[in-house]
């Protein structure tokens, strides 16, 4: 059956209030049918709910107060300002209520208006109230908008008014609210006691009282959140019991001729999360794992194990990076380290000439080659497997999410491990990364020692030169960080370029001086981080090209300039650089920056090396939407929850969530179907049927 359209997909420009001027600027606000202005929240909200008997208001302060209009008139000052002002009167005093330079306001009243008037009261030659809204009372509409009660603010562009806003969404309320159907299921509702949806929907707008405020958004938050939980609990269950994965099975001696490769013993954590990790793909259900560990804690050595895994159960394995210097670390530390086994691996990279590439990509199919290593080359179209069998995804945060999904339609149903460095603060794992299994690294190799954070002005960069001398005398290495140049990585290498000239030959003559940055060829950059680590090269000259992954152990030291410019998560990253041996290490960040949002990343930085900790900082400093730079994040768009606040809702609506997908997969429950309904429009990917079998 077609389903009627809902009025509220009418289009806005048939509200009484909206011109196709006004229409056009809605559009700029994404705002086109009655629908998407139902759930154009407001910014914040004014108290002038509180009417005042006007002998009573006090000067200075914000009053609002209701009387007859006894008089108006305007003049213009000798400063050539027009001064438009009516004498207000109430049973207890008189006012003046005054307009700057709106003459056209005469217009709008006559004597013997009865008027609410909200405003500033500033005292003059007498007490004035300087006003900030009106509202003219008429015999049958005593239904404020703008005054006398909690007023919305909403968040406006050019080109229209709070008044006009105002009046057109109420308008859209009054007439529309009726037609909102209500999806949270009616258990929901009454276990948390909820508000239906056009009673929360009102009262966003125009809140009764901030009582009714705070239970409105409640609601709204509950249900976005919910609606998200509910998405990835449904894509969580049916991958895991639809889909046929591969089942590795596992030899014994694996895990000990594993641990004989590598140069360390693994830590606990690296051992508990190796176990998670071995469970999972040893079932036939696919695998969809993610690893948490803050930068240094290990979690290559997963990465190799879980390979080493697939390969020998035949299968070939993708770790997929986001930048080509780390791809091209991988491939040398891989191929070093897996020398003795007779294993092939295969770089995969944009820099790659067209006949290398084409090698590669044949024996990708193949199926000689058995670890690619590349960056997102490896989730183009042309790329083939023989049979892959598992993927990696390395420094996920790095990766838009949608990304997770593409690598693995390259395989059947490969099994999938997902690395992210960054901690996440809770609220945003559990929104991203909801439909995951979790294993978290939560203990560092032992020996490492913390590293120094400095911040300093630029005015001591010299003896920062100077320290850095110091260290690389006791044949210590270094890294000169450049500063990002939003938009430009030409102009970021181009700095780098004339800085590590300047620097060779002048400060640090004598010492070999490096330079890595994005523009160099494929295969250079490679063999820049060889000599770095084989100490060829005492200082590294570096953009933001070395943020993630590289590990170079002998590095103790690391200057960051106009660190002001590095989000936190980056900066926590781009640290992580130094402090990888057991020599004491040292940050310094160079700022001149004062008083702002930067200060406080760098205050939080040298207050703290806990990667969780930092993450913290950062979402609340920064607000979800910036958490992870610039780069898209895959955060769902928010329209009134806040991750920075309601974690207890998201908890709740996650735990329901998940009980209601256990309990009604499909959701084909009667009392479930509107869920449903709105889940397969809002999420178009689900397709949730209403059909017992089609759920498996
Ligand atoms: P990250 O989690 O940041 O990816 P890496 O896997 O790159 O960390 O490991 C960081 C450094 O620590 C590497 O030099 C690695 O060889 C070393 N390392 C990893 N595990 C251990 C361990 N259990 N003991 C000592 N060193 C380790
Ligand atoms: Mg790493």
């Amino acid at each position: 059956m077609q389903p009627k359209t809902s009025p509220l997909e009418i289009s806005a420009r048939f509200i009484k209030g909206v011109g196709p001027k006004k229409f056009e600027v809605l559009n700029r606000l994404g705002i086109f049918n009655i629908s998407d202005l139902i759930y154009y929240f407001p910014r914040r909200y004014e108290d002038r709910s509180n009417l005042k008997p006007i002998s009573a208001v006090k000067t200075g302060d914000f009053e609002t107060i209701k009387g007859r209009v006894l008089a108006l008139g305007k003049r213009r000052t000798r400063k050539s300002m027009i001064i438009f002002q009516l004498a207000v009167g109430d049973h207890s005093g008189v006012i003046y209520a005054t307009w700057f330079n709106q003459p056209y306001m005469e217009k709008r009243f006559k004597k013997g208006d009865e008027v609410i008037i909200s405003g500033k009261v500033e005292l003059y030659k007498r007490r004035e109230l300087l006003v900030v809204d009106y509202e003219i009372l008429t015999e049958d509409n005593q239904d404020t908008i703008h005054t006398a009660r909690i007023v919305p603010v909403y968040p406006l562009i050019q080109d229209l008014n709070q008044r006009a806003v105002r009046i057109i969404m109420k308008n859209v309320l009054d007439k529309y609210v009726q037609y909102l159907k209500d999806t949270l299921p009616l258990d929901i509702r009454k276990k948390y006691k909820l508000f239906n949806l056009q009673n929360a929907v009102k009262n966003i707008h125009f809140p009764a009282s901030f009582n009714y405020y705070d239970k409105s958004r409640e609601r709204l938050v509950f249900e976005e959140f919910f609606l998200l939980q509910m998405a990835l609990a449904a894509r969580k269950y049916h991958t895991k019991q639809a889909a046929v994965g591969i089942k590795h099975s596992v030899k014994k001696e694996l895990i000990g001729s594993f641990e004989q490769l590598l140069s360390f013993k693994l830590t606990e954590a690296q051992k508990k999360v190796i176990v998670e990790v071995e469970n999972d793909m040893k079932s036939p259900r696919p695998m969809n794992r993610l690893v948490q560990g803050d930068v240094g804690s290990g979690k290559t050595a997963v990465a190799v194990y879980a390979l080493l895994l697939t390969i020998q159960n035949g299968y070939q394995g993708a770790i997929m990076v986001p930048t080509e210097v780390l791809a091209e670390q991988h491939y040398i530390n891989f191929s070093q380290l897996l020398v003795s086994l007779n294993i092939n691996l295969g770089l995969l990279i944009n820099g790659l000439n067209q006949k290398m590439r084409q090698k590669t990509l044949s024996e990708l199919s193949s199926g000689k080659i058995d670890i690619i290593i590349g960056t997102h080359s490896l989730i183009q179209e042309k790329v083939e497997y023989k049979n892959l069998g598992l993927v990696i995804i390395d420094e996920q945060h790095k990766f838009g999410v949608s990304q997770r999904g593409l690598l693995k339609e390259k395989g059947l149903v490969p099994d999938c491990l997902i690395m992210t460095a960054t901690p996440i603060p809770r609220t945003l794992a559990l929104t991203l990364y909801g439909d995951l299994d979790i294993s978290v690294i939560d203990e560092m190799p032992r020996g490492k020692k913390p590293i120094a954070t400095y911040w300093v002005s630029s005015s001591r960069r010299g003896s920062v030169y100077q320290f850095i001398k110091e260290q690389l005398m006791k044949k210590k290495q270094a890294y000169v960080v450049y500063p990002m140049i939003e938009e430009s990585e030409k102009l970021q290498v181009e700095s780098a370029v004339k800085s590590k000239r300047y620097l060779e030959e002048n400060v640090f003559k004598g010492f070999s001086v490096g330079l890595i940055h994005g523009r160099m060829k494929a295969g250079e950059k490679g063999r820049v981080l060889l000599d770095f680590r084989d100490k060829k090269i005492d200082l590294l000259v570096a953009t933001t090209v070395i943020e993630v992954g590289i590990d170079i152990s002998n590095a103790s030291i690391m200057l960051v300039e106009n660190a002001e410019r590095f989000g936190l998560a980056q900066l926590h990253q781009l640290r992580g650089r130094v402090g990888r041996g057991s020599s004491a290490s040292y940050c310094v960040l160079i700022s001149d920056v004062k008083a702002s949002e930067a200060s406080q990343r760098l205050k939080a930085m040298i207050s703290t090396a806990d990667g969780f900790q930092i993450a913290e900082s950062d979402l609340e400093i920064r607000g979800p939407g910036e958490f992870f730079g610039t780069r898209q994040h895959g955060l769902p768009e928010l329209k009134i929850a806040n991750l920075t606040k309601d974690l207890r809702l998201l908890e709740l609506s996650q735990r329901e969530a998940f009980d209601r997908i256990k309990d009604d997969p499909a959701l084909s429950k009667p009392q479930n179907s509107a869920l449903r309904d709105k889940l397969n429009s809002s999420f178009p990917g689900l397709k949730l049927e209403d059909d017992n079998r089609a759920a498996g």
